[in-house]
């Protein structure tokens, strides 16, 4: 193992808190001091920024892709093209940052989401530092996915993905590595003494965002509000997001809310910076996104908190949950299937408790922060010798 310090520059592509910046967030904070000095550059001052700052994390706010950032799955072909416009902003960014990478000796560029990897293929021929792609998310079936996967085989040394869901999207590439996301397990943990039985609550916790099936959590709590109406629902999470298309959708969400005559049942508590009182006070999680998902933070952190979660299938939610070991898996998009688990769950306390025990040992075994980060830290180490 190496003496020196290392300077790492982390590069984030979003400035709220989703889960790939809890990711790069959890990962900075935690990354052994001694040997690695990280930087974090981010798009504009939001709640990630606020964060780093508070955890003593230097921190350089630029908007390294001007107007780029506001695109997303959504955009159109015109936007696309109003980007361009930005072209001459972005180089300056590129020639600034990499000036300062190398005045701080920037060893290693550790860039998240596909903005901030696109930036690195800028970067990397000015700076003298190794490039890893850190991916999120699923990108085969996204508009620029053959340019980003002939740039990921030139630029970058390595890959990260979070899931073999994700890996299969890089058949057989040597230099993709699998490192799950970990969570802090002394933070993320059960409350004690376990909450007094009282009213009982199932939270979906996430992004308001379209995907994510907020509209199929309100049908299956309509179905369970019929059988059990003393259950309370709560939506935690808000709009955070903003590339386009993700406004609006809150306000969708409650309309739907008040069509479907929950109002008195169901709860949104806005974006919450501190999850783990809201986990602690849920008996069930429910993650129902209608597209598989790459990872799905909330599911461990549910888990490490000993609650059960009903999830839909697809993506890395397989890897995640032991279906009716730590939760139940029920078809993506399928509100009657995922109502008819909830109360199976709901109807048998004892069972729930199980399965809540099974959640938080199954989240010690596999979903540790510390195994997460200390495995990052071997890959830097690995291309510094
Ligand atoms: N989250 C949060 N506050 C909220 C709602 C969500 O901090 O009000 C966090 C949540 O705890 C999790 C992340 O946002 O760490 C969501 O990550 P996930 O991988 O589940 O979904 P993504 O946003 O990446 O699609």
């Amino acid at each position: 193992m190496s003496e020196r310090v290392h300077n790492i520059l982390q590069i984030s592509t979003g400035a709220e808190l989703g889960g790939a910046e809890r990711v790069l967030l959890d990962v900075v904070r935690t990354l052994d001091r001694r040997r690695f000095r990280v930087h974090v550059l981010v798009p504009r001052f939001g709640r990630l920024a606020e964060a780093l700052r508070a955890a003593g994390i230097p921190t350089l706010i630029a908007e390294y892709w001007g107007r780029g950032h506001r695109l997303g799955r959504y955009s159109s072909w015109r936007e696309y093209a109003r980007a361009l416009l930005s072209l001459p902003q972005v180089g300056g960014q590129i020639r600034a940052i990499a000036r300062r990478a190398n005045e701080m000796s920037v060893a290693v560029i550790h860039a998240h989401g596909i903005k901030a990897q696109m930036f690195s293929v800028g970067l990397a021929p000015l700076v003298r530092a190794r490039i890893i792609w850190h991916v999120h998310d699923f990108l085969r079936h996204r508009r620029f996915w053959r340019i980003f996967q002939t740039l990921a085989r030139l630029v970058p040394d390595l890959l990260i993905v979070p899931s073999h869901a994700v890996a299969r999207e890089f058949p057989r590439w040597e230099n993709v590595r699998i490192i799950p996301n970990g969570v802090d397990l002394e933070e993320f943990a059960p409350s004690s003494p376990r909450r007094a039985a009282g009213s009982r609550r199932v939270g979906m916790i996430g992004a308001l965002a379209p995907w994510k099936g907020h509209f199929v959590f309100l049908q299956a709590a309509e179905r369970v509000s019929r059988v059990l109406p003393d259950v309370e629902f709560l939506i935690v999470g808000d709009e955070i997001y903003d590339t386009t298309g993700h406004r609006g959708f809150r306000q969708a969400v409650e309309r739907e809310v008040a069509r479907r005559g929950l109002s008195s049942r169901v709860h949104f508590t806005g974006f919450c910076a501190d999850i783990v009182p809201i986990l602690q006070k849920l008996d069930v999680v429910v993650h129902c996104s209608l597209e598989p998902e790459p990872f799905g933070r909330v599911l461990v952190e549910a888990m490490a908190c000993g609650v059960p979660v009903v999830a839909a299938r697809g993506g890395a939610t397989e890897e995640i949950v032991r279906d009716g070991e730590s939760g139940l898996l029920v078809p993506p998009g399928d509100a009657e299937c995922l109502a008819e688990a909830i109360l199976t769950l709901l109807r048998d306390p004892s069972q729930l408790a199980e399965m809540g025990r099974s959640a938080r040992a199954q989240a010690e075994c596999a979903f540790d922060l510390r195994e997460q980060v200390r495995r990052i830290e071997e890959l830097y180490e690995s291309l510094l010798a």
